[in-house]
């Protein structure tokens, strides 16, 4: 095999990323936006020791769960690697993604991994979308998402995966840029003003932030394009409009610095019947309907009483906390990002919950003090960022040894890791429940419940 070779291949199943996966010569190849079951012709592009990756030329024989209509921009844009799959095909090959993480790495082949829960809405499903901002040829701002694994901007006038309101202000806020003549940031020379439009959408209360990232507060005729934003009909209410300072050539969203140009420095949305206050540097999942099946599902999991103290690691604003304080003695949340904190306590100020109490700080650090502490706990929540619970966090977990842990995540490599961590540690995997929180991508969220076995 050399590079540039075209090959036929039938591709046999779906790899955890999204890539179809087929053999040639008893190497397995990895090739994007193929379904399974597929024949396909493929350049290859890359070949190592393990394996070889290729580039879609042409289908030669479909699967009939091939989809043509989602999106102009698939294949060119990167956000949505499973726009080419049916929806049902795209549950089953979540389903499979998580059994076989949890069986190759984490080494569990018994664990029932159940039929991944659909989204209540397959699209239009995102109430959080950043677009980065940059020029064309003629200098003229535009904004839009990068093109797979680069930094190259593939501009859109809207996006199927969020609501309409997001595209429609980004495109207000373009041509107050080309109309006010802002330059815009440019990744290279780190020169340039205008950085992301970030859009935020509550869709319990209707309530919206729009916040514009630049590299220093010397953006000019704000108040004007506060005028223009709050008359773009959207369906929602415009209650915040941020300018947050970002100078540093990283790849984070935000700056540190919010400067209010519009309204209040948060929204607030409802889930079920509690109301949350969301700042921009806090998280919030960003998928509405189904984020009330996920956390009802974790709750159901634990199974509470009433009489549990509860640890809910990783708990952003404390939207997982809260829904436990109901149905528990106490809750303890730990986060690490300050605002989401001060969230956190608003929040359950807000509710009216005096049950549960919030400390910033690392997982890895407060949980070790908590376990000092001799804290004794029921349940332990823990619900980390894709690269998964700090090997410190676990150990602390598994020293104050809750009856029940239940694993929140939305990376099933880290997930399968970390479980077998807990497992060497006395805790069964009773069971996985993945759950779609991202459609139309390869992205999957997974509930699974630990048990304690010895008593
Ligand atoms: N359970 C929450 C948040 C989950 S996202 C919800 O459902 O909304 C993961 C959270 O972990 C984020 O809020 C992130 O800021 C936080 N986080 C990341 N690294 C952390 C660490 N080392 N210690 C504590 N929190 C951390």
């Amino acid at each position: 095999m050399e590079i540039g070779q075209k090959i036929e291949l039938t591709i046999t199943d779906v790899a955890a990323g999204g890539d179809g996966v087929g053999r040639y010569d008893g190497m397995a190849v990895f090739v994007p936006h193929t379904c399974r079951g597929e024949r396909v012709l493929v350049r290859l592009v890359r070949i190592t020791s393990a394996c070889a990756y290729g580039t879609l030329c042409s289908v030669i024989e479909p699967s009939p769960e091939r989809r043509v209509d989602f999106c102009a921009a698939a294949g060119l844009c990167g956000g949505c690697d499973f726009a080419h799959m049916a929806y049902t095909e795209q549950l089953a090959v979540k389903q499979k993604i998580v059994a076989d993480a949890l069986t190759r790495i984490g080494g569990f082949s018994d664990v029932p991994v159940a039929e991944t829960l659909a989204a209540p809405r397959p699209e239009r499903y995102r109430n959080k979308m950043v677009f980065p901002l940059g020029t064309d040829a003629r200098g003229q701002a535009i904004g839009g998402f990068y093109a797979p694994g680069s930094h190259h901007l593939v501009p859109l006038s809207d996006c199927r995966q969020g609501d309409r309101a997001a595209a429609l202000w980004l495109s207000e806020i373009l041509s107050f840029l080309n109309e006010t003549k802002t330059s815009v940031y440019d990744e290279k020379t780190r020169r340039g003003l205008a950085r992301r439009v970030f859009v935020r959408l509550a869709e319990g209360t209707r309530e919206a932030m729009v916040v514009l990232t630049a590299t220093s507060a010397k953006l000019r005729e704000t108040e004007k394009l506060v005028e223009r934003l709050l008359a773009v009909p959207t369906g929602y209410t415009l209650k915040s409009i941020i300018l947050n300072i970002h100078k540093e050539p990283d790849n984070l969203l935000l700056g540190k610095k919010n400067l209010v140009l519009y309204g209040r420095d948060y929204i607030i949305d409802t889930l079920g019947d509690l109301r949350f206050h969301i700042s921009p540097h806090s998280f919030y999942q960003i998928n509405a309907p189904q984020t009330s099946i996920l956390y009802e599902t974790a709750l159901s999991l634990a199974g509470l009483s009433g009489k549990e103290t509860i640890l809910d690691l990783y708990c952003g604003i404390g939207t997982i906390s809260l829904f436990a304080a109901k149905k528990a003695a106490r809750v303890i949340g730990v986060e690490v990002v300050p605002q989401a904190i001060e969230d956190a306590r608003e929040n359950a100020r807000r509710n009216r919950i005096t049950n549960a109490e919030f400390i910033v700080g690392r997982a890895e650090e407060v949980a070790p003090r908590l376990a000092e502490q001799n804290e004794r706990l029921s349940v332990v929540f823990l619900d980390p960022p894709r690269k998964g619970a700090d090997r410190k966090a676990i150990e602390a977990i598994l020293q104050m040894a809750p009856k029940k842990i239940v694993y929140i995540s939305c990376n099933p490599a880290t997930l399968a890791r970390d479980a077998k961590i807990l497992a060497e540690g006395g805790y069964k995997v009773e069971q996985a429940i993945p759950a779609d929180m991202f459609p139309n991508t390869s992205h999957v969220e997974t509930v699974v419940l630990l048990q304690r076995q010895n008593t």
